[in-house]
């Protein structure tokens, strides 16, 4: 039996029919050698920010579901220009949506989670040697109703078919070469990790990495799933493999691993909530129950005299007028005060698993910070993480300042010696 590769493809490689052409070789590339191919490919360009736009155009808050219909057809697209390059040079291809695989999620519109992928269709279509084109970002629930997985759930769409269909590996083919120690388009000596373990790629895509799409980590690593992040320009380059295994190369000689920024949140501050137990609950309760998913959270210290708290928090842009709507209508329930909103913010982390255990780092981190004047809005740790709240301006100085400081620009690091397992 032949090993199962998943291959996916994002917006910038299919942006025009000849890059879907070029796409078209690197598939049939991977078929030559042996392989099942599975391909995933995203919406063309830029299509997605436009449907998006438009919609924006005809209605100020449309409805989610229709934001799904809208968005999910950009996908649809690419699979059918996919499929028939591939067949133009020979080989025989399908392209297939998440309604006609069985891309089932829940019910949840923007941001559902794959529940379950039906696999009967996919090994079928393998079987006859045919190379399958899937829609990503999209999938269906049990009701027949089209969903979306959020932004940049392509990724998640080609790692959770490659864990239902155990595949080998799944291979995203993007437009830089793998992932680096920051966002080389803000740092240009960011240096390329040639392996990276799951759980520090998970943090590093949960505050702002978003080369990879966080879930599309979580799902490999429940499945063991190895990914590749790597180049569709330069196919013969190796780029990120991620899997299970920590480096311990990197580890034994930095703390640091990378450096992200993330600019899509923003700050709530809900005042003078009456210090009593439970009313964090209800505030943090509702939020969920609308599956709002909150990030940093600070209470204030409750002085005598004054029994109330201010409560100050992290969301998605994206969740901001549902989460205002929520306030406003539990503010009376809460015997609250004013609310105050501020998006002038830019989350900066550093993460690493080298950094446990290690004293020092996250004096290191402030340091740097206030030595370029500027100040720290709220703070959150993990075990290898620490995020910093900044203004946006100083967002890309920060994340200059903190990659020197951890030593990882590209001629001080050593930690891509060696060279990778062959999976
Ligand atoms: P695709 O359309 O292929 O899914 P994305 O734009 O979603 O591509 O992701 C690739 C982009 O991620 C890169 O162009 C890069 O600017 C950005 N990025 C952010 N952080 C990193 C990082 N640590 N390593 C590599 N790329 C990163
Ligand atoms: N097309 C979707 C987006 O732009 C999904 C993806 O590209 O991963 O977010
Ligand atoms: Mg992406």
């Amino acid at each position: 039996m032949s090993d199962i590769i998943v291959q996916k493809f994002g917006g910038t490689s299919v942006a025009d029919t000849t890059k879907i052409k070029s796409v078209a070789d690197a598939v049939i590339k991977e078929k030559e050698l042996g392989n099942d191919v599975v391909v995933v490919v995203s919406a063309m360009g830029h299509t997605t920010d436009y449907l998006v736009k438009m919609a924006k155009e005809i209605s100020e808050k449309p409805s989610a579901r229709e934001m799904d219909m809208l968005l999910s057809t950009g996908e649809g697209v690419s699979i059918a220009l996919l499929s028939m390059a591939i067949q133009e040079k020979g080989y025989q291809a399908i392209s297939m949506n998440a309604m006609q695989i069985g891309i089932i999620t829940e019910s949840v519109h923007q941001k559902a989670r794959i529940i379950d992928i039906k696999t009967d269709k996919l090994r079928k279509h393998l079987d006859d040697g045919k190379i399958i084109v899937v829609a990503g970002f999209q999938g269906v629930t049990e009701d027949g109703e089209i969903t979306t997985l959020g932004r940049g759930g392509s990724d998640t769409s080609a790692v959770a078919l490659a864990a239902a269909l155990r595949a080998k590996r799944c291979d995203i083919y993007t437009d830089v070469e793998g992932v680096y120690t920051t966002d080389p388009r803000i740092v240009p000596c960011a240096t390329r990790l040639k392996q990276v373990s799951y759980g520090e790629m998970l943090e590093l895509a949960r505050v702002g990495a978003n080369v990879l799409h966080p879930r599309a980590v979580e799902t490999a690593d429940l499945s063991k799933i190895p990914i590749r992040v790597r180049s569709t320009f330069k196919l013969d380059n190796k780029g990120t493999l991620i899997t299970g295994v920590e480096n311990m190369e990197i580890e034994l000689s930095q703390p640091v691993t990378g450096v992200a920024s993330d600019l899509s949140q923003v700050r709530i501050v809900f005042c003078d909530i009456p210090d009593v137990p439970g009313n964090a609950a209800k505030l943090f309760g509702t939020l969920a129950k609308e599956n709002i998913s909150v990030d940093m959270i600070i209470q204030s210290y409750a002085r005598t005299g004054n029994n109330t708290n201010d409560i100050a928090f992290t969301i998605d842009k994206a969740d901001l007028t549902r989460t205002t709507q929520i306030l406003e209508s539990i503010r009376e329930d809460l015997s609250a005060g004013a609310i105050h909103i501020d998006d002038n913010i830019a989350k900066v982390s550093i993460v690493g698993a080298g950094m446990v255990d290690r004293p020092g780092i996250a004096a290191t981190m402030f340091e740097t910070i206030a030595k370029m004047g500027v100040n720290i809005k709220m703070i959150s740790t993990s075990e290898i993480k620490i995020s910093c709240l900044v203004e946006k301006k100083d967002s890309d100085e920060a994340i200059k300042a903190l990659h020197t400081i951890f030593n990882l620009d590209s001629d001080k690091i050593a930690v891509v010696k060696g060279d990778l397992p062959n999976i």
